[in-house]
């Protein structure tokens, strides 16, 4: 669905999809052995709302908060395809709420 012509998807080794801010006080803002492969562009997980569908490694608080300190979904370099092939999914919750 977003393949070009050689087998990528379009957004891959682009500068758009991968950014580090290694000034950010917290960076790198989870657990990682491999931080030079920490992406920053979602800072705040898009995912979130997709509640318990949302593909990461959460647990919920007894409020119904979602504890995301162990996943590191949204900050990997693949991040922006993931959250790419999840819209639809997001587009969907959206319309709920038209
Ligand atoms: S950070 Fe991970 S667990 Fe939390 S909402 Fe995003 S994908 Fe889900």
């Amino acid at each position: 669905m977003f393949e070009t012509d050689n087998g990528k998807e379009f957004w891959e080794d682009k500068e758009f999809s991968f950014n580090q801010n290694k000034k950010c006080e917290y960076f790198p803002c989870h657990k990682t052995e491999h931080p030079e492969d920490f992406n920053c562009l979602f800072c705040y997980c898009p995912l979130y709302t997709l509640g318990s569908k949302c593909g990461g490694n959460f647990r919920y608080l007894e409020d119904g908060t979602k504890d995301c300190s162990n996943c590191l979904v949204p900050h990997r370099r693949e991040a922006y395809g993931t959250v790419l092939h999840k819209f639809e999914e997001l587009k969907q919750l959206a319309l709920k709420n038209k």
